[in-house]
């Protein structure tokens, strides 16, 4: 057998290509993994900054029951840490709300954070349905506040933010009402803090700790995937083409790039061409952003016992802010990372991440300062940042976007994710070209450990049929 035949490729090592090379190696098989970056762990990337480790994607393990990647910590003894979502809120002249506001405020939160709203039984505006909830709520805990026109004009604008920054969604009326996703059971905010969330993959690789990885698989990064040719008929190969000119042939192969990457590439990705209902799906379902800005300093100067700061603008502050300077008042809040001290994060999603993304450093660096200093500084001067770093997971080409949402434009195609999940198969009905990725999970997608399920779930199938 030639060297570069394999049983299985696999393009891509996020949390759903890891999950299924290492499946299928732990099985036995010969396994090839094609990453086009020079590292592992797609839309989870834990890097050194400030005193610790900071997560440019990925921050949360979302749950504990059934979770994949919660069952591996607790199974290799990495003691995972419970971050709170309560937030403290300022407004935008430096006042703080009163404390019945502030709590009220955080009650909204965290319903959103947690998804404890109780959702309408037919497809629609989640936006619509947000806003009905928050003044509904309003109205009970707190009814003089409607009168406030600014404050709830300003209200419904953050926790518009806050909801667009929980979907990757641009408006909050963009998500479905309706939408699928279901959350697992226990604690929903849990953090690998200094660990950083790479470690889950030197898990899955057997090479945390200094293990030796798994012998069958081979890995090689910085190998772009051009083309994959799949075979009609069941005697032929499966081939796969390089960005620089390397070729590989399989027996199947698992795709697991994300729907922003199929939307730009499927055209020239696959060879014949993808059937059409494939093609519908990858248009249909919607990808959005969600960006991180971080600042480190050079000690830790804020006084804050909440996970969060809340940005809530006052309308006139807002009719103040120069154009060009418009993206800041888009920044819902900013955290304290649990790996890094000395460090927040500012939360941007949509079309305002994706703009951001491309802003100069400096001036996103010398901006997000002075927003720090309006919100927070009546008392203090709030001090140059010592660094800074961001996310760019829309111009990123091998991301082209954060997670996929349920929209409320692929509400009428409701099959649209287990279309995308369907492998393609060759003249005798076996499966050779299989797809995973968290964009093929109806309930998880959107999370890591819904990406992971769908990489043991494709792996499985092949190891299953033993069709490989
Ligand atoms: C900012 C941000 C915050 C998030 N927060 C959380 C959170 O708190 N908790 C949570 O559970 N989830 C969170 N997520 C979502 C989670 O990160 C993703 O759902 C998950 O990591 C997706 O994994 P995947 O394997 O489906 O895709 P990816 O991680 O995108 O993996 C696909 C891989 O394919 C590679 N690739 C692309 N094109 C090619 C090619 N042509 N050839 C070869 N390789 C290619 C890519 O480089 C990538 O490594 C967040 C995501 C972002 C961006």
């Amino acid at each position: 057998m030639a060297s570069n035949h394999y049983e299985v490729i696999i393009v891509g090592l996020g949390a759903a290509g890891v999950a299924a090379a290492s499946t299928l190696a732990r099985a036995g098989r010969r396994v090839l993994a094609l990453e086009a970056q020079g590292r592992v762990g797609g839309r989870v990337h834990s890097v050194p900054f400030g005193e610790g480790i900071v997560e440019l994607g990925a921050e949360w393990v979302h749950g504990e029951e059934d979770n994949t990647v919660y069952e591996q910590a607790v199974k290799h003894n990495f003691p995972l840490v419970p971050q709170g979502v309560d937030l403290i809120t300022y407004r935008s002249d430096g006042s703080k709300p009163d404390q019945d506001v502030q709590e009220l405020i955080n009650v909204l939160v965290e319903q959103q954070q947690c998804d404890e709203m109780e959702l309408p039984d037919t497809p629609g505006r989640f936006g619509e349905h947000v806003a009905n909830h928050v003044k509904q709520y309003i109205k009970e805990k707190k009814p003089e506040l409607l009168d406030d026109e600014d404050f709830m004009e300003q209200m419904m604008d953050f926790i518009n933010l806050l909801v667009n920054n929980h979907n990757a969604s641009n408006d909050w009326n963009d998500v479905n009402a309706l939408d699928k996703y279901t959350p697992l059971d226990g604690y929903l905010y849990l953090s690998w803090h200094k660990y950083g969330f790479k470690t889950f993959f030197d898990i899955l690789l057997n090479t945390h700790n200094n293990g030796p990885g798994w012998p069958t698989l081979d890995i090689e990064l910085n190998k772009e995937v051009t083309q994959i040719d799949w075979p009609q008929d069941y005697k032929d190969k499966v081939t796969v083409t390089c960005k620089d000119g390397s070729v590989y042939t399989a027996q199947s192969t698992i795709v697991t790039v994300s729907v922003g990457v199929l939307k730009e590439r499927h055209t020239n990705l696959f060879k014949p061409k993808l059937p059409e209902v494939k093609i519908n799906a990858i248009e249909r379902i919607s990808i959005g952003v969600m960006d991180k800005i971080l600042l480190s300093f050079d000690e830790v100067w804020w006084p804050l016992d909440s996970a969060f700061v809340g940005f809530l603008w006052r309308g006139e502050d807002k009719k103040k802010v120069p154009k060009e300077s418009f993206w800041t008042t888009r920044i819902f809040a900013a955290s304290r990372p649990m790996g890094s001290k000395n460090v927040l994060t500012f939360w941007t999603s949509g079309e305002i991440g994706k703009l951001v993304e491309i802003l100069p450093e400096d001036k996103v660096k010398r901006e997000c300062r002075q927003l720090l200093q309006k919100f927070m500084g009546a008392d203090i001067q709030v001090p140059e940042p010592s660094g800074i770093i961001r996310s760019t997971w829309f111009t990123n080409p091998y991301t082209r976007g954060s997670y996929t949402f349920d929209s409320v434009a692929c509400a009428p195609y409701p099959n649209s994710r287990t279309d995308l999940a369907a492998p393609l198969t060759d003249s005798s009905g076996r499966p050779r070209v299989l797809f995973a990725g968290e964009a093929t999970d109806e309930t998880h997608f959107s999370t890591v450990h819904g990406a992971a399920e769908t990489g043991y779930r494709e792996a499985s199938k092949l190891i299953r049929n033993s069709q490989i």
